[in-house]
């Protein structure tokens, strides 16, 4: 249990509006030190935010209240009440509150252990809250950024596969390892994998199925096949179960004749990914391929052949930047 009490706390509260009219109440307390109009006076509002949108979107929220507390710590989860520092404000504010209650889905509604499954605790809460990010207020607070400028922070050698457990990785990378990349593997398999709508189905489909459960990693990677109805082992093996880099590059680019070019990409670490090609044209025209998952089944090159009148000048690979490519500098092959 968790508690606060102070003689200095301002009180403010709020109703927040779950599904199927059901309703709990927002709470914040926080000393005036702590209550600028961009600090804690947003609290209760943010507190409102991140609950609404979670029990829209996954599951209801399952306590009458919920307590945000101005208090010593950066940040600490308890069911029904959290605690956030009262030195806290604006975007850092809304982060840590939004953090903290989407601990209320995981561990608390999926009873995940932390202990031996960190990343299904962290990094499943840190992927919801970048959901939430993007959705409170028209996202006041979402910096999006491209995932080439992430795969480095993620990608080292001394990293620690996703799957053990948090007292064999090292404390340093923890932030990382146990919070960031899980949660940007959930983003990729949402974005580039899956697709947005069959994703969030599957995603929802184990947080039903596991609701004060205890799920182990394998039960979360058969709910989501089993959802999704695709085979997803080369996802599993590479981002969790081994430290894999992703490094997707464009390769020989050869005019065959008049209409045809034949265009190499490439795959040069073991991570797999679905990835999509933009062919420009002499004439500046673009198009797009998508190659899926299953053509590096055979091998790290893949061949296919572009048809047009125009010469083909540039190839990119993953021109949107949506994987976390170790090196973009192999990723446009220019042929003037
Ligand atoms: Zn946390």
């Amino acid at each position: 249990m968790a508690w606060a009490a102070s003689k200095a706390f301002i009180w403010d509260a709020a109703r927040i509006n779950l599904p199927e009219g059901k309703k709990a109440l927002a709470m914040s307390v926080y000393p005036e030190e702590s209550a600028g109009d961009s600090a804690w006076r947003r609290s209760t509002e943010f507190v409102k935010g991140c609950i609404e949108h979670y029990s829209e979107k996954w599951y209801p929220y399952t306590y009458p209240v919920a307590v945000n507390v101005a208090g010593i710590v950066g940040g600490m989860e308890y069911p029904g009440i959290v605690f956030c520092s009262s030195r806290s404000q604006k975007g850092g504010l809304w982060g840590v509150t939004n953090h903290e209650f989407g601990h209320n889905w995981f561990p608390m509604i999926v009873g995940s252990n932390e202990r031996r499954f960190g990343w299904m605790d962290e990094g499943f809460n840190t992927f919801i809250n970048g959901l939430a990010d993007r959705a409170f207020n028209n996202g006041e607070f979402y910096h999006p950024r491209d995932r080439h400028s992430l795969a480095r922070m993620m990608f080292f050698d001394s990293a620690a596969a996703i799957l053990h457990r948090p007292d064999v990785i090292r404390t340093g990378s923890y932030g990382t390892l146990g919070y960031y990349k899980p949660a940007v593997g959930l983003d990729l398999l949402r974005d580039v994998v899956l697709g947005e709508a069959r994703f969030d189905k599957a995603f929802k489909y184990y947080i039903d199925n596991w609701a004060f459960k205890h799920p182990t990693q394998w039960d979360f990677f058969r709910a989501i096949e089993n959802s999704s109805g695709e085979s997803l082992d080369w996802f599993w093996r590479g981002w969790i179960i081994n430290n894999w880099k992703v490094d997707m590059a464009a390769g020989n680019v050869s005019r065959r004749n008049d209409s045809t070019t034949a265009i190499q990409v490439l795959c040069l670490e073991k991570a797999p990914m679905p990835v999509v090609v933009e062919i420009t044209e002499a004439d500046g025209k673009t198009s797009r391929v998508n190659l899926p998952v299953e053509v590096w089944q055979t091998g790290g090159a893949w061949t296919f052949h572009h048809l047009s009148k125009g010469k083909v000048v540039a190839v990119t690979v993953d021109p949107d930047k949506v994987l976390p490519d170790f090196n973009s500098t192999n990723n446009t092959e220019s042929c003037p």
